[in-house]
């Protein structure tokens, strides 16, 4: 979608190939520095500010079960900021989720990159790979290189709740409420980033637009 534009009754909205489609109401579940753009007419979503967001990269490695030779316990762990280490976090992929990984093989899955410190991200591959693996094996033991590794880069994708973050999704949602009725947003940029929260403003928001277009039903 490109723009959204306000019309005497409702919305027309624009999209990729130019087609334009009529709403009377809208659900916008995007991340809002997606959302600024196509309201460009409108310069309070500028003035209100950015929701900052993070690029990190995944990083999937598969190794033979006998590779780890010093193993650590549970599935997986989120490395603090003040840590002298380059990934963020690390998943025992096979066995948070057994069922996904064949019984002889390890699957681990490492993030690196968080807010400001995200020109990991843009490295090769291999660099990443080489960096994630040295990190490990200052905790455990891996004896050989990945059979199969895959870098998976996450652009501008995890929203940074700064302080102040409340107040500035209340400006935006009291923008829309003012000047765009019907239109509604929700999403990891709003009210939780987490999947389950994604999930939950999805819901709310879908009965909120059932509920406005039940109003404007039953006025005309
Ligand atoms: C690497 C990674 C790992 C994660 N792991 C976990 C986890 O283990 N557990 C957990 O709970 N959460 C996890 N999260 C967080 C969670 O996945 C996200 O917060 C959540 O998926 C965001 O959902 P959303 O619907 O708000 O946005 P998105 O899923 O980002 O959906 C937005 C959609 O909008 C589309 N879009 C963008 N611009 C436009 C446009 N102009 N027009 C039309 N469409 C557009 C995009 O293509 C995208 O499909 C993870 C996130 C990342 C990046």
């Amino acid at each position: 979608m490109h723009n959204i534009s306000k019309q005497a009754r409702g919305y027309e909205l624009t999209v990729s190939n130019q087609e334009k489609l009529h709403a009377d109401s809208i659900f916008i579940a995007l991340p809002y520095h997606e959302i600024i753009p196509m309201f460009r007419d409108d310069a309070i979503f500028e003035e209100i500010g950015e929701i900052p967001v993070a690029s990190v990269a995944t990083v999937g490695m598969i190794f033979p079960k006998d590779a780890i030779e010093k193993d650590i316990k549970g599935s997986g762990f989120v490395v603090s900021r003040n840590e002298d280490f380059s990934m963020t976090a690390c998943s025992w992929i096979h066995r948070k989720w057994p069922h996904t990984v064949p019984d002889d093989k390890i699957l681990l899955r490492a993030f690196v990159g968080r807010r400001k410190e995200e020109s990991i991200v843009d490295l090769a591959d291999k660099a990443i790979e080489e960096t994630v693996l040295n990190d490990l094996n200052r905790i455990m033991t891996i004896n050989q290189a990945p059979e199969y590794t895959m870098v998976t880069r996450w652009r501008n994708s995890i929203p940074q709740y700064t302080v102040g973050h409340v107040q500035r999704k209340e400006a935006i949602f009291e923008e829309f409420r003012k000047a765009y009725p019907g239109v509604f947003a929700g999403g990891a940029s709003f009210d939780g980033v987490e999947l389950s929260e994604c999930v939950r403003q999805g819901k709310d928001g879908m009965s909120t637009v059932l509920n406005y277009l039940k109003g404007i039903t039953t006025q005309n």
